[in-house]
């Protein structure tokens, strides 16, 4: 297979939701699709299994949710597909922000019942932001819910979205009798009781011919016509390219869990599912047909196995191929690594390649070397865009509980931080140091792995902070240093060394704000 070829038959996608929507569901069944793994419930027992060896999953195990984004590729219909998991708990929303920077497009699960709940629209948001094709599955089909199209009304409310659909169910709850698809023109029916197996298919390309009633019964028959009849009347027709510029968005109907209307959703995607992407750099676009290799770090994750300590930076491969023990540039470092044992992902397993392609993911082992966001190339000074540091919601002292383990402290409260699993802030005034999260969970799992994997002790202290806003430009004028003088108490450094304004309550931003006018306060610690 050509270079050219290696890139188009990839597909590099994310499938966001609110918790318990269905996206470990329907992930597991896409698998099965491709032959990845054998049975239903691999997906998930593989997940117990791993927490019950490593103690950072045992958080996960606990908690019952998911910390760790991973990796799972399978290849369907020669098409290599790699799906990137991204955690659905609130807390743990900056993880999957990143991991959106890696993806080509998304799959958006919603529950019937449910609609559009509050992490959907959060993320979709972000996917918004950034043109990412989207397709939105519709699960739980087996069960009552909305009706079809107050649900599709909704998701164009909530999301901002503008939907067509491409599926349509007949039927829903104890009355789901299948689903007409509309993109390939045929009918699936649904029987309940065949959980696993691919469901065989009808086609069906004229509903107004009377094999319809004998298929589904005069009523069903009677209000499928109807509900076609107003989607033809209601949506646009679908175009790959205004699905590809992210302003149409395909809906599919369907139950992950009885595997229902998967196949469809999958077959369309490989379809009309974008091969990788050119990306921008700071400095130019980049294309991934390019001869010269590139990538980012878009994820660091702690070891899974206790006994080896050092951490996966998972890079996107924008260009180039990845070849293993050839040496690449650590842009920021301004040094060359090679690297000898790269990890592929391949449905739950992972395994060490000799070259990867553009859209794939790469594991490479790191001892501390990267940090998110860290770009590698064949030589050239590239520096990717990703997503910037949002201001946290919760702000705490951390305090040292063990002064024999301060160096370890340091080191474990550095690394954690270079994994992006929250934002430090040292304070000008005394040096202390604060820890910025989204969640409250958080501070439980740096608790956690900093006694588990550094051997340091931390205690907390709350610290009344409404906001951190960085200060753009630290401009050399009078009402800059009294802003400074004024403001000391206040003021921090991040990570990066940019001056951090912690404000203690949104009346103090604004009065902050009016007083200091030339002094530009931002939300996000880059501009853009
Ligand atoms: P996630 O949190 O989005 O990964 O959701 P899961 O895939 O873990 O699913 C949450 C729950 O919904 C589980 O109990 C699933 O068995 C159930 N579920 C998933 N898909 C369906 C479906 O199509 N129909 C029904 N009735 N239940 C489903």
């Amino acid at each position: 297979m050509t270079f050219e070829q290696e890139i188009k038959r990839r597909r590099t996608f994310g499938i966001i939701s609110h918790p318990d929507a269905g996206k470990t569901t329907l992930t597991e069944k896409l698998l099965l699709f491709g032959g990845a793994i054998q049975e239903a419930g691999a997906v998930k027992s593989n997940k117990i299994k791993k927490s019950a060896t490593s103690d950072f999953m045992e958080i996960e195990r606990q908690r019952g949710i998911s910390v760790a984004t991973s990796v799972l590729a399978f290849i369907y219909k020669d098409k290599k597909i790699n799906i990137l998991d991204t955690p659905g708990h609130k807390d743990f929303a900056e993880d999957t922000f990143r991991t959106l920077t890696a993806v080509d497009s998304v799959i958006v699960v919603i529950d019937v019942a449910k609609g559009v709940e509050e992490q959907t629209e959060k993320l979709v948001e972000v996917c918004r932001m950034r043109n990412i094709p989207m397709i939105v599955f519709i699960n739980k089909l087996d069960r009552e819910g909305k009706d079809a199209f107050d649900l599709l009304d909704e998701v164009e409310q909530k999301l901002g979205l503008s939907v067509t659909p491409l599926s349509f169910p007949i039927g829903m709850g104890y009355d789901f009798k299948g689903i007409y698809n509309i993109y390939e023109k045929n009918i699936n029916l649904f029987s309940g009781n065949s959980k696993q197996n691919i469901e065989e298919t009808i086609a069906f390309d004229d509903v107004s011919s009377s094999e319809l009633e004998k298929i589904i019964g005069e009523d069903a028959a009677d209000s499928l016509r109807e509900n076609l009849e107003l989607v033809d009347g209601v949506y646009p027709p679908f175009e790959k390219e205004a699905y590809l510029s992210g302003d149409l968005q395909p809906v599919f109907f369907g139950s992950a869990l009885n595997n229902f209307g998967v196949r469809e959703l999958l077959d369309c995607f490989i379809e009309i599912a974008p091969d990788p992407r050119a990306k921008k750099a700071e400095e130019r676009l980049v294309e991934p047909n390019e001869t010269d290799f590139s990538g980012f770090v878009f994820k660091i994750h702690a070891n899974m196995d206790p006994k080896h300590r050092d951490r996966l930076a998972f890079v996107k491969i924008v260009s180039g191929k990845f070849e293993r023990n050839k040496p690449y540039l650590h842009v920021r470092h301004d040094k060359k690594l090679k690297f000898s044992s790269p990890n592929a992902f391949f449905a739950e397993k992972k395994e060490i390649v000799d070259t990867s392609f553009p859209g794939d993911i790469v594991g490479l082992h790191d001892t501390g070397n990267f940090k998110i966001g860290d770009t590698l190339t064949s030589g050239e000074k590239l520096q990717y865009r990703g997503i910037p540091s949002f201001s946290p919601e919760h702000f705490r002292y951390i305090n040292n509980a063990d002064p024999m383990k301060a160096k370890q402290l340091n080191k474990g409260i550095d690394q954690l931080m270079d994994e992006g699993v929250a934002q430090l802030f040292t304070l000008e005034l005394n040096g202390r140091k604060v820890i910025g999260t989204v969640g409250a969970l958080q501070y439980e799992v740096i608790q956690y792995r900093l006694e588990h994997e550094y051997g340091a002790k931390c205690t907390y202290e709350n610290l009344p902070v409404h906001k951190a806003c960085w200060v753009e430009p630290e401009a050399d004028n009078e009402e800059f240093s009294e802003f400074n003088r004024v403001k000391q108490k206040y003021l921090a450094r991040d990570k990066s060394g940019q001056l951090v304004f912690l404000s203690d309550s949104a009346f103090s931003l604004q009065m902050t704000q009016q007083k200091y006018p030339s002094v530009k306060l931002r939300f996000t610690s880059e501009k853009d």
